[in-house]
């Protein structure tokens, strides 16, 4: 196991420049200090039996969605998203998973990115698979009944309780992990049980592991003997920096 701190920038530049297939996980709370991850997290959702039979709660809760919303279109893009948006350009980056429910990395462009648990941006219908934007909803209060079977109502793209996160997302996801060659992991405030999950998957076939982590979290049920974990105590910002001098440099 290494730790790196700020002095290292050099090396870390060298060291990411060996990698061309790298693999990102975007922990919870990286958008505005996790804004939407508190305001719709998981315990604030209804059942998703209650929402499928109960109008009052389906209606409360799509109210509230509304309330929430309806003077944040559009969604500021933060200067730490810029540069994820830089850096899922580079031909090296083979995909990205995202953690937090914002939906902002796949508005214009979802390719690369995996939204694993949810996006806010979109309501689906989960008969005919018809969708629509959540803005639209929000701006123009649409109906939210499916215009398309006219049968089943939009649910918002994240799962309620009693709901698994998309069973598709979770196989793109493994896919990812047993084809990159590094995987990068942005750490806001603290690393999610279904990381862990993925970090096994990757260090079972030796390949790198960084851990960009801001809180100095030390993580001592991890491993320590792990010779291919590094933990970086860098301010996500600033390795970002360094991450996309890195990938530039090899593109020239
Ligand atoms: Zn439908």
């Amino acid at each position: 196991m290494i730790i790196l701190e700020q002095m290292d920038k050099n090396i870390l530049i060298e060291d990411f420049s060996q990698f061309n297939q790298i693999a990102l996980i975007i922990e919870k709370n990286f958008y505005e200090e996790g804004k939407f991850e508190v305001l719709f997290s998981y315990e604030k959702r209804p059942s998703i039996k209650d929402f499928r039979t109960n109008e009052k709660i389906r209606n409360e809760y799509f109210d509230n969605i509304i309330h929430i919303l309806k003077d944040e279109y559009p969604f500021t893009v933060s200067s730490r998203y810029q540069r994820i948006l830089e850096i899922k350009k580079s031909p090296n980056v083979v995909g990205i998973i995202n953690l937090n429910i914002d939906g902002i990395l796949t508005l214009n462009n979802s390719q690369n990115v995996i939204d694993l648990e949810g996006n806010i941006n979109w309501v689906y219908c989960s008969t005919c698979g018809m969708d629509k934007s959540m803005e639209s909803v929000v701006k123009n209060q649409d109906d939210i009944t499916c215009i398309s079977c006219r049968s089943n109502i939009l649910k918002p793209s994240m799962p309620f309780k009693g709901q698994d996160i998309a069973q598709w997302d979770l196989r793109d996801s493994w896919m990812l992990l047993n084809k990159c060659d590094n995987l990068t992991i942005l750490v806001a405030d603290q690393i999610s049980p279904m990381t862990y999950s993925f970090i096994e998957i990757v260090r079972k076939r030796n390949k790198e592991i960084y851990i960009v982590d801001q809180s100095g979290e030390k993580y001592e049920n991890m491993d320590s003997n792990m010779m291919n974990l590094n933990f970086i105590n860098y301010s996500l910002d600033n390795f970002l920096d360094i991450m996309l001098e890195s990938l530039n440099n090899k593109i020239i």
